[in-house]
């Protein structure tokens, strides 16, 4: 009786470890398949630009009497993918940083209002070139634990968005709120919205609905990623919410006290 109980005691076991491995393996394999698909997604990203370039440099090359027009259009065209370029870089660059700095968040008592009127004086001409009015609108004082020069780029890219996927003659209001533990930021625009499938997705590295559109509008499709990592720095939560048709709303939650943790990730 007592050999079946052992027998069966360690079966149990030997059991549990082949499961135990079974699920470290799995989540290894699922890093390692996430990984490899940024890496495939950089390249990408990156190559793409460069591929335009060597396409308009070589066929200007290979023309013998180029008319000044189509030298000035190529030309631009080359210009405007190196902007490119450099925009997709300096996104990774930020996203590599907020991975490699998760436990040094810079954190101080910053004042939100301030934060958001200094973001929206910067944005204001893009808005402007597009008819677009930009309203904010504040109840009282906010002043918060955060890591001003992180928590202002990721509300950039959140009021940017905003201008960038919405119509001309559109409007972008920003608002800010607080109660006694959390302060909240949101963001509403008057674009298409965002229909309710894409609504995780879009929080993803490289992800784009639209990828024409966003194309030409610039986008890398790294911007909300690089917010929700922020966000998520602060402990806070990032959801997006709107009517399909009616425009979107991005709402930020963050703590008004930030708590250090070394484990933090
Ligand atoms: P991108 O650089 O392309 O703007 P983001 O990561 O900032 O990348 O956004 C990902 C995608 O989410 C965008 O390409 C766009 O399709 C969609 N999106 C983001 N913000 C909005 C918005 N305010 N309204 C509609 N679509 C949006």
């Amino acid at each position: 009786k007592l050999d079946q109980k052992i027998e069966h005691n360690e079966y149990q076991l030997t059991k549990s470890i082949s499961e135990n491995i079974n699920t470290t393996l799995a989540k290894l394999q699922d890093a390692d398949k996430s990984r490899d698909e940024f890496v495939a997604n950089v390249s990408h990203e990156l190559k793409t630009p460069i591929t335009s370039i060597r396409v308009l440099a070589d066929s200007l090359m290979s023309m013998e009497n180029v008319p000044n027009e189509m030298y000035a259009e190529f030309m631009q065209d080359i210009s405007d993918e190196i902007d490119r370029e450099a925009k997709i870089i300096d996104d990774l660059l930020s996203l590599v940083k907020l991975d490699k700095s998760a436990n040094t968040l810079v954190t101080e008592q910053v004042d939100i209002n301030q934060l958001i009127k200094q973001i929206l004086k910067r944005l204001r001409p893009i808005a402007q070139k597009r008819d677009i009015e930009m309203t904010f609108e504040t109840i009282r004082d906010v002043s918060a634990d955060v890591d001003e020069t992180k928590l202002s780029l990721a509300i950039n890219n959140l009021i940017e968005n905003a201008i960038k996927y919405n119509k001309d003659g559109g409007f972008v209001k920003v608002s800010i709120d607080a109660d006694h533990k959390f302060f909240y930021i949101k963001v509403k625009d008057s674009g298409d919205g965002i229909a309710p499938e894409y609504r995780d997705l879009i929080f993803e590295r490289f992800y784009r609905i639209d990828k024409a559109r966003s194309r030409q509008t610039g986008g890398t499709g790294l911007g909300l990623a690089i917010t929700r990592n922020v966000v998520h720095l602060h402990d806070g939560i990032i959801k997006v919410s709107g009517k399909e048709g009616e425009g979107t709303t991005f709402t930020v939650r963050i703590p008004l006290n930030h708590v250090k943790r070394r484990d933090k990730k």
